[in-house]
C-alpha cells in the first residue's frame, strides 16, 4: 500500500480526504472523492481545506461528493464522473504538446468505396 495521502496545500500535513481537478478548458474545480491516481492536474486537500476551497475569480467550483450529505448518488457514479473530468482534462495536454504538423494525410480507415455495391436478400428464410 502506498504511504497515507496528503493535503496539498502549504504547511498543512493532514490526511487528504478529497481530491481537487483544475478543468482549466472550462475553467473548472472539480472537487471529487480522493482520486485514485495522483495526476498533474490533480490537489489532495484535507476535510478542513476541502470546505473552505474557493475558486480563482471566473472560475466554478464543483463538488462531487460531500461527505455530510448521504442523500447523493453512490459513490461509484460520482467516482466516475470525477474519472470522466479527468480524463476529458488530459486532451489539452497532448494538443500543447502537438507541434501542429500536416495531419490532412489519407484515412487509413477508408479502404474501399462501395457505392456501386448493392445489397442482394438471402433467399432461404
Ligand atoms: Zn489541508
Amino acid at each position: 500500500m502506498s504511504p497515507v495521502r496528503r493535503c496539498s496545500r502549504t504547511a498543512c500535513g493532514r490526511p487528504a480526504v478529497a481530491t481537487l481537478t483544475y478543468v482549466y478548458a472550462d475553467s473548472t474545480a472539480v472537487l471529487g472523492p480522493l482520486a485514485t491516481y495522483a495526476e498533474p492536474h490533480c490537489y489532495d486537500l484535507c476535510a478542513e481545506h476541502s470546505e473552505r476551497l474557493t475558486a480563482p475569480r471566473g472560475w466554478e467550483v464543483v463538488r462531487l461528493a460531500d461527505g455530510s450529505a448521504p442523500s447523493r448518488p453512490s459513490g461509484d457514479d460520482l467516482e466516475a464522473l470525477a474519472n470522466a473530468v479527468r480524463e476529458a482534462a488530459r486532451p489539452q495536454e497532448r494538443a500543447a504538446q502537438a507541434g501542429g504538423g500536416n495531419a490532412r494525410a489519407a484515412d487509413p480507415m477508408e479502404v474501399a468505396r462501395r457505392g456501386h455495391l448493392r445489397v442482394l436478400r438471402s433467399p432461404d428464410s
